[in-house]
């Protein structure tokens, strides 16, 4: 009777180890990183994430950059970024519309559950692709374009109508305060509700169909004189569903001399959210280095 006692205790534990070995978290999520076109200097950035997300350690990294802005067509003709298997595609790129064919397949892999990060000015990319805008949902297009959104001052989405309120800019670059909006989403979770991010371009008003836009995080882009901002809580971080697929954008990334993608902040946050879009979770904890309320934590 003991013996049998024991197989089963023993059979018990083994079961419960079982999941342990073989947790999705041994594979690794592929991303592809597509630049390669940019009016920022993707040749820097670039490379800058790759090691990022080698360092991580959650993901393998295939670059698929696209032809140089002004290349022949047979050069578009050669590019084919095959999308099966990749769990997130890591967008550094704003530059030329992509060839209907590569817009068409990208659609149907986000569609049918792929994932995307969307990194600083790649929102500003594809004016009059809808679909790429209805997933980004809000982008660096004029006042008329769409609506914006806001947090006012209670902590309320301001939904503005298109046309109206503010219009889509940048003011100067400064260290921002980012706040925390929803510390229960997976990109979040264990953040502090305010940290500063280094140094970089805050974005505002940014405009599209808004739609079924949850937004993560916020800053407050300081109308201070040399700031030149809003004075209004602008969406800094967000996801949109687009079929079965999730898209996140994130504003910060622009690089400048002193490069804002070597925040921690930022690249906990991108890391987390090319985890989350592939798999639906990430387990990823808060690193010892990051930012707090007052200081920002800079990875030379
Ligand atoms: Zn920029």
């Amino acid at each position: 009777m003991k013996s049998i006692l024991r197989l089963a205790i023993a059979l018990i534990t083994a079961l419960n180890l079982a999941p342990a070995t073989t947790s999705a978290a041994d594979t690794p999520v592929k991303v592809m990183i597509i630049a390669g076109q940019n009016n920022h200097a993707w040749q820097k950035s670039t490379p800058i994430l790759q090691q990022m997300l080698v360092k991580d350690g959650h993901f393998e990294v295939i670059m698929n950059n696209s032809p140089a802005s002004g290349a022949p067509a047979s050069a578009w003709d050669a590019w084919q970024p095959d999308f099966a298997g990749v769990g997130c595609v890591l967008l550094n790129y704003n530059g030329e519309l992509w060839p209907e064919r590569i817009r068409k397949a990208f659609t149907a892999y986000v569609a049918a559950g792929g994932g995307v990060v969307l990194i600083h000015a790649s929102n500003n990319a594809f004016t009059g692709w809808k679909e790429f805008e209805e997933m980004v949902g809000l982008l660096w297009r004029p006042k008329d374009f769409g609506y914006s959104l806001y947090f006012d001052d209670n902590g309320q989405i301001v939904r503005e109508q298109p046309g109206q309120g503010r219009g889509m800019g940048h003011g100067g670059q400064y260290d921002w305060v980012m706040t925390t909006r929803d510390p229960n989403h997976s990109i979040t979770w264990g953040l502090p509700l305010h940290w500063m991010h280094k140094h970089d371009e805050l974005y505002h008003g940014q405009r599209g169909p808004a739609e079924n836009v949850h937004i993560l995080l916020t800053a407050y882009s300081d109308p201070a004189p040399g700031r030149s901002g809003t004075g209004k809580n602008e969406p800094i971080v967000w996801w949109v569903p687009y079929g079965k697929g999730k898209v996140v954008v994130n504003l910060m990334g622009h690089v400048g001399e002193v490069g804002s993608v070597q925040c921690a902040g930022f690249q906990t946050v991108t890391c987390r959210a090319c985890e989350w879009v592939a798999t639906g979770h990430c387990a990823t904890p808060v690193p010892a280095d990051f930012p707090t309320a007052d200081k920002v934590s800079f990875r030379p």
